[in-house]
């Protein structure tokens, strides 16, 4: 059965995520020769539309208002629901950010639809959609079909395979009017505070460092960003660490921090406290740094490295420069 999809292409900093191309790519996979298409919404964000083709796109719906310059649930909501109205889609993805786990449930309920979150995983099963996501804190993970003609899931970053891009194709862009009138806007951005979390992205770093709360004081943060810089890597943290004020909460990894997958997760000087371990334990390789051989969080650990990390960090630092 055919069957078509809408991804909500996630926007960040006047680019798009990776996790819109992975997004694609599974559409393409499951759409079994049904059409697959993006809605870009914004205030005339520079896209460039064809890179969407190059990953499955057919068509490439564009919704330009001046209220969607920032997130507003209204406005996207609105905007959302007359794209997948226009697309006539089945199934809609979006990324799990804090944006589409607003939108997701909101446009679900409106639509009277079905609706699965942080999936890692989609395929088909004799012609159903198996959805893949992990619960108790990634210790074990589920299988979901879901019974509504139309479908809403949201997608954990770096987990879905993003496929080559085929450059020969092309996709058709629909300029779409919605009406978004102020007085239908129960919310709206009076000013934004932008936080400097460092040049990479958490959510889609394909290497992370982790500090906790071994890293003693702000400054301890220093030689966790050298090595980071060095390896092209983000920073992150332990809630130990934010709630210490050594860095800000917008670097928290766990539970009630940021869900992460990279391939390379290194922690330095973190416990390994069950909440911490349910943003990260899935990264494909987990270096862990800590002066305590008995903490859990070489239990999940690929590789331990028993010392102190303000004596460790810096010579991986200078051997990976040698590198
Ligand atoms: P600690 O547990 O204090 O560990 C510090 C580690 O550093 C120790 O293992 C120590 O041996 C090591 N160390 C010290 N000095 C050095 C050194 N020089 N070199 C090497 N190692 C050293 N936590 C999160 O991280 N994310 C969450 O999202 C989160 N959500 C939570 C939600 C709830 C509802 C609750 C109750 C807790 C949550 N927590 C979360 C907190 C969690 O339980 C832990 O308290 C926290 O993760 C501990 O942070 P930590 O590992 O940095 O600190």
């Amino acid at each position: 059965m055919s069957r078509k999809i809408l991804v909500l292409a996630d926007l960040r900093n006047g680019g798009v995520r990776n996790v819109t191309f992975e997004a694609l790519s599974a559409a393409k996979n499951i759409s079994e020769g049904g059409e697959v298409s993006v809605a870009v919404l914004s205030n005339n964000a520079a896209v460039n539309t064809g890179e969407f083709a190059h990953y499955g796109a057919d068509k490439v719906y564009v919704v330009n208002n001046a209220a969607l310059e920032n997130y507003v649930p209204d406005a996207y909501a609105a905007a959302l629901e007359a794209v997948i109205k226009e697309a006539g889609a089945n199934v809609v993805f979006l990324a799990h950010s804090a944006i589409g786990r607003d939108l997701a449930p909101k446009l679900a309920a409106r639509f009277g639809a079905g609706a699965v979150s942080d999936i890692i995983n989609v395929e088909l099963d004799g012609g159903n959609l198996v959805f893949t996501r992990p619960i108790y804190a990634g210790k074990a993970f589920t299988k979901n079909t879901v019974n509504s003609d139309l479908i809403f899931a949201t997608i954990r970053p770096n987990n879905l395979t993003k496929s080559e891009p085929d450059t020969s194709r092309s996709a058709e862009t629909v300029n779409l009017s919605v009406d978004l009138p102020a007085d239908s806007l129960r919310t709206f951005i009076k000013e934004v505070v932008k936080k400097s979390t460092g040049g990479v992205d958490l959510s889609e770093a394909k290497i992370i460092v982790s500090g906790g709360r071994g890293v003693k004081s702000a400054d301890g943060f220093k030689p966790l960003q050298e090595l980071a810089d060095v390896l092209g890597a983000a920073v992150g943290a332990s809630r130990g660490a934010c709630d210490a004020e050594y860095c800000d909460y917008a670097l928290q990894i766990g539970q009630t921090g940021k869900v992460v997958t990279p391939d390379l997760y290194i922690a330095a000087g973190i416990s390994g406290a069950i909440q911490h371990l349910a943003g990260m334990s899935n990264s494909k390789v987990i270096v862990a740094i800590n002066k305590d051989p008995e903490a859990p969080i070489f239990k999940v650990a690929d590789y331990g490295i028993v010392g102190d990390l303000f004596e460790i960090v810096p010579i991986l630092t200078e051997e990976l420069k040698k590198a």
